[in-house]
């Protein structure tokens, strides 16, 4: 046991000098990338937005979006979609970040929603979304969200399984409407997602739709199975297989299906999801992996190109009509707009020289991500200061599994120092949980002006479905009666 202590201790040793020449010389090290300054204070800056200024006003932890950037990555993806036949559409993943006041710049530019769950719908209505631009995917579609999703008449209820057909068409038998459906495929190994194509499940789905026509019409073909993609083989991989199956249902039931829904996990250049080895390591030995290299990233334009023309090409092969093309990117869009700044409130040293810092998110409340992707961190009070030491940055709940980043070199801190985590656009503000805590609020900087997206949460928030703290509820006043 002594010796695969010393080993383990050998190999972290070793892994935690290749990290820091990695960190080193990391490309990553420029505010630019994120459209971000440092200002005459020489603290970062969201244009003359001072983000230490913004710690103290609104309290830290805080989530900082920079909407010029947000509108820069939905204008972005948007020209790159010009290439597509006309008819395609760009719906944003609302799981990414469903803050409401992100999600109304989405709307606001004509982005459409793609929601997976019955409160997502009841947001996308409440905001006014276009039916005809909102898509219900997911796994576990109840009733009522049915229900709603056919009474508001959305583009597509995407079928997750074939369960689902005998309840929608009942639903619409009864409320006396048609229903647009899609089906999603389940076309990778090991993923719970979608309908199996390789035993025929899928082609029975389509079939058994087709029968019901009278009430349901079979016009998407739906496959999600990538994140943080930085090339466009993934999704050209699976494309081909989803037009193959499009012209077998052609063939077998006459029945043409004219949209093809590739899903979402485009690729950001400035965060990555780590490998399944670095993820073991990162566990193991606390190795940081290396950063994304810039030049990994193909540029969305060219990516969805290309993509276009694979299916082209294969549907030119097949003799099958061309279909329109749905997206519904969430990271690509939200990830590198929105930042976390987090205030240390303490720096400790053990004796074997290993430094903590306490800072008030983690993995387990606000970082999720963090946990399986590399994201960037700087020091936001002094971004320019060389980093020279290795410290481990630890969250705010009590047990040690609350890191934020381990072994991250950085310059030397002081407690009252703000750390800005970047990317924290995609899947920070959704994952975030209330352990211990109250979730932080989410500023929104524009032209020099601040707006707050979502307030913190307060201690009557995150009691108001307690029923003992609340005698006004209508549903059990008492855990006694309700037995
Ligand atoms: C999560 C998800 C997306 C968006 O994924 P990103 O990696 O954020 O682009 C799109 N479609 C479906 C069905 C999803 O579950």
């Amino acid at each position: 046991m002594a010796f695969i202590g010393r080993l383990t201790r050998q190999i972290a040793k070793m892994l935690l000098k290749k990290s820091l020449r990695h960190q080193a010389k990391n490309e990553l090290r420029d505010l630019n990338l994120w459209d971000l300054g440092q200002n005459a204070s020489g603290h970062m800056s969201v244009g003359d937005t001072d983000l230490v200024d913004l710690i103290e006003e609104y309290g830290s932890p805080l989530f900082v979006i920079n909407r010029d950037r947000l509108v820069k990555d939905i204008r972005m993806t948007q020209s790159a979609l010009e290439s597509l036949n006309a008819g395609s559409k760009l719906l944003y993943s609302y799981k990414t970040n469903c803050t409401p006041g992100v999600l109304q710049v989405m709307h606001e530019h004509g982005v459409g929603a793609e929601v997976i769950s019955h409160y997502e719908l009841w947001v996308a209505n409440k905001l006014n979304v276009p039916a005809d631009n909102i898509i219900y995917n997911g796994v576990n579609k109840t009733d009522e969200s049915l229900k709603m999703a056919i009474e508001m008449d959305i583009f597509s209820i995407n079928v997750d399984d074939v369960n689902e057909i005998e309840r929608i068409y009942r639903i619409a038998c009864k409320m006396g409407k048609r229903v647009k459906v899609g089906v999603r495929l389940g076309l990778m190994e090991k993923s719970q997602f979608g309908v199996e194509v390789a035993t025929g499940e899928a082609m029975e789905a389509c079939r058994k739709i087709i029968g019901l026509s009278d009430r349901l019409d079979l016009h998407c073909i739906h496959f999600n199975v990538t994140s943080n993609a930085k090339e466009a083989d993934t999704h050209i991989h699976y494309a081909r297989k989803a037009i193959r199956f499009m012209h077998q249902v052609q063939r077998a039931t006459g029945h043409y299906i004219p949209y093809l829904d590739i899903g979402g996990g485009f690729g950001v250049a400035t965060a990555k999801n780590m490998s399944a080895t670095e993820y073991g390591f990162y566990r193991v030995f606390g190795y940081l992996p290396r950063p994304p290299a810039l030049s990994e990233l193909r540029p969305f334009s060219e990516s969805i190109r290309e993509i276009r023309d694979s299916i082209k090409e294969s549907c030119t092969t097949l003799g099958y009509d061309c279909p329109k093309i749905i997206i519904e990117p969430g990271r690509l869009i939200t990830s590198s707009a929105q930042m976390l700044l987090t205030k240390i409130n303490a720096i400790k040293k053990k004796i074997d020289g290993t430094e903590f810092v306490i800072t008030d998110t983690g993995r387990l409340s606000t970082t999720f991500p963090c946990d399986f992707e590399y994201h960037e961190m700087f020091l936001a009070n002094r971004p320019a200061d060389k980093p020279t030491q290795v410290y481990q940055v630890m969250g705010r709940v009590c047990t040690a599994a609350d890191w934020l980043m381990k072994n991250r070199l950085l310059p030397e801190l002081n407690r009252n120092d703000i750390l800005a985590i970047m990317d924290a656009g995609a899947y920070f503000s959704s994952y975030s949980s209330n352990f211990a805590f109250q979730r932080p609020p989410i500023v929104m900087v524009a032209d020099g002006g601040v707006t707050v997206l979502r307030k913190e949460e307060t201690f009557e928030h995150l009691v108001a479905m307690d029923c003992i703290m609340n005698e006004s509820h209508s549903f059990p006043q008492s855990g006694k009666l309700a037995l």
